[in-house]
């Protein structure tokens, strides 16, 4: 079986602080080659370190998320770390001094749903697309109710090597991600997502990746999700292109390869 990946979770995240070790050895046992992690700001990006050095299957990858929209979800209690201020110049060159340990930057980008100031998370948004650039990089992008917003400066920006993770914007802008040469990555809850198994028929699987985004967006229901049923986007990818499932995986590992190493 070829290596599965699982582009893009958070296993800083405290639902994992009683089994980590289980957690990898799981992961491991069905398949996975690699699990990026990712951090959102300072403290979270020193344990994506931190997990990297402990786990040789774990790729760790650096951010800062819009600001506002962590500090909401802190607030709602979605996110177990609180939200110290921070200065933003410091923690964007602490990345690029880390440039050689990690695999991308990110996550990053803009949320208009839970985060205001969208003119000071464009402007953020626009450091991190330079400091992706500048580190030669992939970027792994967030975007919620900013999906337009994400692929316009995206686009301007000129950079190349993209994940858009967890993409909900219209047909439109999938087709402008997929033109780009950018990839999407398709999250496990693609099993029960419509908008997620319509991009996985109409996107070509050069253009595609997988994630957990774990744990959230589990599979299955009522159960936090962890890179190992990162095998579950894999399943129902090859059901939808009507593929082999070991086909699909050797494919998804090549883009993998051509995006991140
Ligand atoms: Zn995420």
């Amino acid at each position: 079986m070829p290596l599965i990946v699982d582009a893009h979770c958070h296993l800083d995240h405290k639902d994992f602080s009683e089994d980590i070790d289980q957690v990898i050895d799981r992961a491991i046992k069905a398949g996975l080659g690699h699990i990026i992690t990712n951090g959102v700001e300072p403290e979270t990006n020193r344990i994506a370190l931190g997990l990297a050095r402990r786990y040789a299957i774990v790729r760790p990858a650096l951010g800062i998320y819009p600001i506002d929209a962590f500090r909401n979800e802190v607030a709602a209690n979605e996110y177990p770390l609180k939200l110290e201020p921070f200065d933003v110049e410091e923690e964007i060159a602490f990345i690029e001094a880390h440039k050689d340990d990690i695999i991308a930057v990110g996550e990053a980008g803009l949320d208009y749903a839970t985060g205001d100031k969208r003119e000071e998370q464009r402007e953020l948004f626009q450091k991190m697309i330079e400091l992706a650039g500048r580190i030669d990089k992939p970027l792994v992008v967030h975007s919620r109710k900013a999906e337009l917003d994400c692929v316009d400066m995206l686009d301007g920006s000129g950079l190349k090597r993209v994940m858009m993770h967890c993409f909900m914007g219209n047909f439109r802008l999938v087709r402008r991600i997929a033109e780009k040469g950018w990839y999407i990555s398709i999250p496990t809850n693609v099993v029960r997502s419509e908008h997620f198994q319509k991009i996985v028929q109409e996107v070509d699987l050069s253009r595609l990746l997988t994630e957990t985004d774990a744990p959230y967006l589990s599979p299955f229901r009522d159960r936090r999700n962890e890179p190992a049923f990162v095998v579950e986007s894999v399943r129902k990818i090859a059901e939808i292109k009507q593929m082999d499932q070991k086909e699909v995986a050797n494919n998804l590992f090549l883009n993998f390869q051509r995006l991140f190493l």
